[in-house]
């Protein structure tokens, strides 16, 4: 394998700060952006969906408390993307995204440009977690599949009882507090089955409580 090149620090690549631990110059083909993908609560998940390839993944960790260490580490590219998911990431609850935006905060280089997502089932979402979302620009993606036939055909809780309206509130919710969202739709079998068999005020309803004029 080839050794990256080093180079020593020009402005486009400069670090403001000397860190601990951190080398002085920076590799030619660093990133400039660094996305990082967490799952603070694992597989672990409050629906059921029957198409969840996912939830299978806790035998995997049969002795696993399924939540996220402590542990943190500083990067240097100028904009960091964390993208938070699950199973589903609100069973970690609120306290924790409060103290995790908090140690982002401490710990990020002055001057970094840092942006949260977060993709939900929307089923614990309430005034609180908007308010949160709004508070630090959470960019949200709500799984949603469609109107209520097509959403309910596998998208079910524990209880196999239908999430649709459920969902629905949430995506009210977001936009009262102003929350940029978007909508997850996993295509299956049900939304070609069922697509012709909505009804164009389903359809409408779907469209106006997504915002989603493209919609279906
Ligand atoms: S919301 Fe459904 S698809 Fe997503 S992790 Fe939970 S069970 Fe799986």
């Amino acid at each position: 394998m080839q050794t990256p090149k080093i180079i020593p620090l020009t402005p486009s690549h400069a670090v403001p700060e000397t860190m601990p631990g951190l080398p002085a110059s920076w590799p030619k083909n660093a990133p400039s952006y660094f996305h990082v993908l967490s799952k603070p609560s694992g597989a672990t998940c409050n629906l059921d969906c029957t198409y969840c390839f996912f939830l299978s993944k806790e035998k995997l960790y049969p002795n696993s408390r399924f939540r996220m260490s402590d542990e943190i580490e500083s990067q240097r590219a100028p904009e960091v993307t964390i993208a938070w998911q699950g199973g589903e990431p609100t069973l970690m609850g609120l306290d924790f995204f409060n103290r995790a935006v908090e140690l982002v905060h401490t710990y990020a280089r002055p001057g970094i440009n840092i942006q949260h997502t977060m993709q939900t089932n929307g089923i614990l979402l309430n005034d609180d977690w908007c308010r949160f979302f709004n508070e630090h620009h959470f960019l949200i993606g709500l799984s949603l599949d469609g109107p209520q036939a097509m959403h309910d055909t596998y998208r079910v809780d524990k209880g196999g009882a239908p999430t649709f309206q459920k969902v629905m509130r949430a995506a009210r919710l977001l936009q009262e507090h102003k929350v940029e969202f978007n909508i997850l739709t996993t295509v299956n079998a049900a939304s070609y089955r069922l697509s012709s068999a909505s009804t164009s005020r389903e359809r409408l309803a779907f469209k106006r409580a997504t915002r989603s004029p493209s919609a279906l």
